[in-house]
């Protein structure tokens, strides 16, 4: 079959890999009918993420139609149509039973070699490393589904692909983000990066019942699209972000503080991102953790710093004391996207939310290493890429 494959940084290749089969009772295999181009995999693109062999199948972003059923199986059958989580989840282990799916027990083969560096080791994700489990990725026209009896949500029928495709990691993670910051009614909340993630944390923070929302980026059609949902903006090119949100909050700080950019901000974000690209460049440091400093400079005295951008390791200089003096609260994670698919596949057919708005380009596998290129560069008003194998 045709797949995305990663040889090294700036170096996706559509190629021929052998096709996927059943390995064990529970899983599935789909075709692929669509695919997303994710922010994590820029993370891959750049060279920041380690342990990727050349070759790795990627793509973590997926839906399809299940064309084979393993023994163990047995709430799926052949031509039914799913949506697959980024997470692997047994959906039976101490973790999987508490809502927990990200950091499932089981699904981790080499869980020794994730806890080495973490402590303990999270769940196998797709398509995202030998860190992660090695599992090969949905970015090709067929994927295993491991423990697919809870790993893949049925579409409902008449559903199209570009409004369910989502609930395999953007719209969760986005929603996941809000709800960490606690909206009771009346809340500001501040959101780092106008992605895709941060997109869909605008738009369910407002769904909660955030009073303002204040969302904040440099690319103009991504702030567009910000405002498009009802969020006020912020350029960071053009205004200091720190007096700005002084300024919206009386001199308070946000409520709540979202970090929706992770580990690889602009190069124009500020003095400290600046010493953070030359940590990383010379090996000095891991992470970039420019954003995250400024989200709690910006959080308000007892707020909450909600973070779903990625970082990998070690992070340098975070305001640790400002945090605990003035009481603040981090919630974090890689989502559990089986414990949110449910209830927002619910939010779509109630019609409060049809999640193809961030679409902006489509393309087919063979088209799909360019437009790698073109997403990582925020070229051609690129938000979301949807590859159609
Ligand atoms: P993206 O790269 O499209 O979006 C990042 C945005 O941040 C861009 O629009 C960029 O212009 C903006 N940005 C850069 N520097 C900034 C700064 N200093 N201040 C404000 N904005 C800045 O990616 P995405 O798909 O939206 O993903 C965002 C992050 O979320 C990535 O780190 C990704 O790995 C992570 N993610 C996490 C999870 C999870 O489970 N926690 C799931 C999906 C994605
Ligand atoms: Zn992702
Ligand atoms: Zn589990």
């Amino acid at each position: 079959m045709k797949a995305i494959t990663w040889h090294g940084k700036h170096d996706m290749r559509c190629e021929h890999v052998p096709d996927p089969r059943i390995e064990h009772g529970r899983d599935c295999i789909i075709k692929v009918t669509s695919c997303a181009i994710c922010g994590s995999d820029l993370h891959m693109y750049n060279g920041v993420i380690p342990d990727m062999h050349a070759g790795d199948v990627v793509g973590h972003e997926t839906m399809g139609e299940v064309v084979e059923v393993g023994p163990d199986c047995k709430n799926l059958k052949v031509g039914d149509r799913v949506v697959i989580p980024f997470t692997i989840s047994c959906g039976e282990c101490y973790f999987c039973q508490n809502g927990w799916y990200s950091a499932c027990e089981r699904s981790h083969p080499d869980a020794e070699k994730a806890a080495k560096l973490w402590g303990h080791s999270p769940a196998g994700l797709f398509g995202y490393s030998h860190l992660l489990g090695g599992y090969a990725g949905g970015q090709a026209e067929y994927l295993r589904v491991p423990f697919a009896d809870t790993g893949a949500l049925k579409v409902p029928g008449g559903m199209p692909d570009d409004m369910a495709l989502f609930l395999s990691d953007i719209f969760p993670t986005g929603y996941m983000a809000a709800e960490f910051c606690n909206i009771k009614g009346g809340e500001t909340i501040a959101i780092w990066g106008c992605g895709p993630v941060g997109q869909f944390a605008i738009r369910s923070a407002l769904l909660m019942g955030a009073e303002r929302v204040i969302a904040i980026d440099t690319i103009p059609e991504r702030l567009e699209m910000a405002r498009a949902a009802g969020a006020e903006t912020l350029d960071f090119s053009k205004q200091d972000i720190y007096e700005a949100i002084q300024q919206h909050t009386r001199g308070r700080g946000a409520d709540a503080c979202i970090d929706a950019v992770g580990t690889e901000p602009f190069a124009t974000s500020g003095a400290d991102a600046m010493i953070d690209r030359i940590k990383v460049a010379t090996f000095l440091g891991t992470d970039r953790p420019h954003v995250l400093r400024q989200a709690i400079h910006c959080c308000r005295n007892f707020g909450t710093v909600s973070i779903v951008g990625v970082y990998g390791g070690y992070l340098d200089k975070i305001p640790f004391g400002s945090a605990i003096n003035r009481g603040l609260t981090f919630r974090m994670a890689q989502t559990p996207v089986q414990a949110y698919m449910p209830k927002l596949l619910g939010l779509i057919e109630d019609g409060l939310i049809d999640p193809s708005f961030v679409i902006t380009h489509k393309a087919s596998l063979e088209d799909a290493p360019g437009l790698y290129e073109v997403f990582n560069a925020k070229q051609d008003n690129c938000i979301k890429v949807v590859i159609n194998p």
